[in-house]
């Protein structure tokens, strides 16, 4: 993998720049998207500037492993965890990804629907 290059969320990790952080630990980070498309929408974020799912490698499994306890557990703490709620990471271009840092969203507070029209 080439050298990535830095991120907002970088940024957000390093809390240079404010975002309202719900957890943080030696392989995440989880907080609050800017935009939200839920009531509740969260992102968590690996720490270590992985930009794409596909630059997954066995290195990094420990941290996206930690992507669904710590869904699992924020959604608790949000009070959606009985309704439900959507996990959604998007790949590249026509997977939708904007932020080249690898993250996993966390979205619920209302029914979302069909995943797809
Ligand atoms: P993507 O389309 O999967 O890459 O999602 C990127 C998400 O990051 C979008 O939902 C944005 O609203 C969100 N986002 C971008 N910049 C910030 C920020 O500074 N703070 C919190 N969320 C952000």
């Amino acid at each position: 993998m080439a050298e990535a290059e830095e991120t907002i969320f970088c940024k957000i990790i390093r809390r240079e720049i404010f975002a309202d952080i719900l957890y943080q630990d030696d392989l995440v980070t989880a907080f609050r998207d800017i935009r939200p498309k839920a009531p509740i929408h969260i992102l968590i974020v690996t720490n270590l500037l992985i930009p794409t799912v596909n630059d997954v490698t066995a290195a990094s499994e420990a941290a996206v492993g930690r992507f669904f306890t710590v869904a699992a557990k924020i959604a608790k703490q949000e009070g959606i965890d009985e309704n439900g709620y959507r996990l959604i990471i998007n790949c590249n271009h026509h997977g939708g990804q904007e932020v080249y840092h690898l993250h996993m969203h966390l979205l619920g507070g209302r029914p979302l629907g069909p995943l797809v029209s």
